[in-house]
């Protein structure tokens, strides 16, 4: 084992197998995601905890595509799929496959089965099935048609191939324990007929194995040794342990269970997912709203916070509820460290310095990163008007507002001190329309002056250099769920999700102004606009256009005291 002790339950059952020597001391996990949409946050989980664990003890982790269902599966999700893992920074190397690439091995599990009297075709209707299955009190019934004979069954389950039956009529079934108190283990389904065409196989098949019996069997094949899944297929332990048992296998992979991450504010599965993007609730499958990885990575999210937040919130065997703010936490940390800063003005507010020269300007030096030097400064222009934010300016100012109000002064970053002398308004809207004031000369920033104090530093774009761009400021797609009993959690959110949709979960600032120096922003590039927040560059936004994403705000603790 690489690094320090085992991060986490399972890493200390693996550690435990080792010492005691079981298995042959190899470690090798997979991510086996459905190609039915895109991935998300929780599957991020997931992802960190598969290539983690192969990582830590030297073993390696396959990408594998369990694509059993035809109907809802797409080339599409595939690809998106492997660009999210990769962006996250993993790397399945040539291990990349398909459950559908079994089909054969898998057809020739079922033929195992049936030869050993562990599999028959059952001819029951849906309806019949449910019917026989039981209840939680009371043992299941047995299927009139589980005693046909080997030769029967043989010539049956061919004939479901060979495409003789109508969807739904015939399937397969495992021969197990119809009274047993696991449902899972009641006789359960191993192969239907569907006609759907395939993504990868077409319509070579019409029969489709269950996830319940192509999983482990796809596990196996691979040589997989530990197979971590979501708690929710605990129960489906004992039938993937009977699989295994009873076909031909050249491997016995052990499945663990460990909690799906839960996320405040998040509906997470990918049904929903789906919904909100076919119903056109979001500008597809990654609007920076969307908690897709897709989606974050638009929003400005980097791999490395994801990463991040995946360690923090660990890797337990209960489900829990995570709160929103603590991935907020890590992209800010992240962000705060590797962010140039940036000036933008997100509600421009005209102001004329009256004293400095009319055509005069001037290049100032701004530092990138306050704590990093050698991030670097770039040029400033600065002129006689200039645009501030027009919440920073207050012709009848509260108590303690320590931006610009008559008589006022305020430092303009990386600039010069001015006092507000005048202001003009809008005598039919209201509205203060522009605000004079006089600059100091003596105060220019890094000079020997500089150093006098005022209460506020405001951020500022010179009006004749900067350039024009949409700022996009996100909420929570969902709002906050009443207070659920954790298992109930899930069902909650998906019964009236749509109900809880934000109207106000983004907002689009189409007249802002940033900095010159940001034409040369590259699309995907996050910068820090002082006091308001991170941002990054739209990756979709045609090249003549700025669009900028806030990715967070910034804890503005100074904004808070203002208010108060
Ligand atoms: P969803 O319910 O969102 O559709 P899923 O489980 O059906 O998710 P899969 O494509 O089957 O989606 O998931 C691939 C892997 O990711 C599985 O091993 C699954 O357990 C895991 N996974 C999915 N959602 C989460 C989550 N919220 N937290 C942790 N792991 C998850
Ligand atoms: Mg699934």
């Amino acid at each position: 084992m690489t690094n320090s002790g085992p991060a986490n339950f399972i890493e200390s059952i693996i550690s435990d197998e080792l010492k005691e020597g079981k298995g042959d001391g190899r470690i090798h996990t997979r991510f086996p995601p459905e190609p039915n949409g895109y991935l998300h946050i929780g599957h991020a989980k997931s992802i960190c905890l598969n290539f983690g664990v192969a990582q830590r003890f030297d073993g390696v982790c396959n990408l594998r595509f369990d694509d059993t269902n035809p109907s809802k599966e797409d080339t599409e999700y595939v690809e998106s799929i492997q660009e999210d893992v990769r962006w996250l920074g993993f790397d399945w190397q040539e291990r990349l496959f398909y459950a559908s690439d079994y089909f054969d091995r898998i057809y020739e599990a079922a033929l195992e089965l049936i030869r050993q009297e562990k599999a028959f075709v059952c001819d029951l209707t849906a309806q019949e099935m449910r019917e026989y299955r039981g209840t939680l009190t009371e043992a299941g019934k047995e299927s009139p048609c589980r005693e046909r004979t080997v030769a029967e069954n043989l010539d049956l389950f061919a004939r479901m191939k060979a495409g003789e039956f109508a969807d739904g009529s015939r399937v397969l079934r495992a021969k197990i324990d119809m009274a047993s108190a696991n449902f899972n283990l009641r006789d359960p389904v191993l192969y239907r007929i569907l006609r759907a065409d395939h993504h990868r196989t077409g319509d070579h098949w019409c029969i489709y194995p269950m996830y319940d019996f192509a999983h482990p069997l796809s596990d196996a094949f691979e040589g997989i040794t530990h197979s971590l899944c979501t708690l929710e297929f605990e129960d489906h332990r004992p039938l993937y342990d009977w699989v295994i048992a009873n076909v031909s296998l050249p491997c016995r992979p052990r499945q663990i269970e460990f909690a799906r991450l839960n996320l405040t504010n998040t509906i997470m599965s990918k049904r929903y997912l789906r919904q909100l993007v076919e119903e056109g609730l979001v500008d597809g499958w990654d609007d920076p709203r969307m908690p897709t990885l897709s989606g974050l990575r638009r929003r400005g999210y980097t791999p490395e916070a994801i990463r991040d937040f995946c360690d923090r919130i660990g890797v337990a065997k209960s489900n829990s509820l995570v709160d929103f703010q603590m991935l907020e936490h890590c992209i800010r940390e992240d962000l705060n460290r590797r962010a140039a800063r940036t000036m933008a003005v997100l509600h421009p507010l005209r102001l004329v310095i009256d004293n400095y020269p009319e055509a005069q300007e001037e290049w100032l030096e701004a530092e990138n990163h306050p704590e990093y030097p050698e991030m670097g400064t770039r040029q400033l222009p600065f002129s006689r008007v200039i645009y501030i934010e027009r919440e920073d300016f207050a012709a009848d100012p509260p108590k303690k507002f320590f931006r610009l109000a008559p008589g006022q002064e305020v430092r303009l970053k990386n600039a010069y001190i001015i006092r507000c002398v005048d202001y003009t308004k809008d005598e039919s809207s209201g509205e203060i329309s522009e605000v004079h004031c006089l600059y100091d000369p003596e105060t220019r920033s890094g000079s020997a002056n500089s150093g006098r104090k005022v209460k506020g530093t405001l951020h500022w774009v010179s009006a004749a250099h900067a350039l024009p761009a949409e700022v996009r400021l996100y909420e929570h797609l969902i709002l906050a769920e009443e207070p659920t009993p954790e298992e109930e959690q899930e069902d909650q959110a998906a019964a009236d999700f749509k109900s809880r949709l934000n109207p106000a979960s983004v907002q689009y600032l189409t007249s802002c102004l940033v900095e010159p120096s940001l034409a040369a922003a590259q699309p995907g590039s996050r910068y820090q606009f002082l006091r308001n927040g991170y941002f990054c560059l739209d990756q979709g936004a045609a090249s003549d256009r700025l669009i900028f994403n806030r990715t967070v705000s910034l804890r503005d603790s100074w904004a808070k005291a203002a208010k108060t």
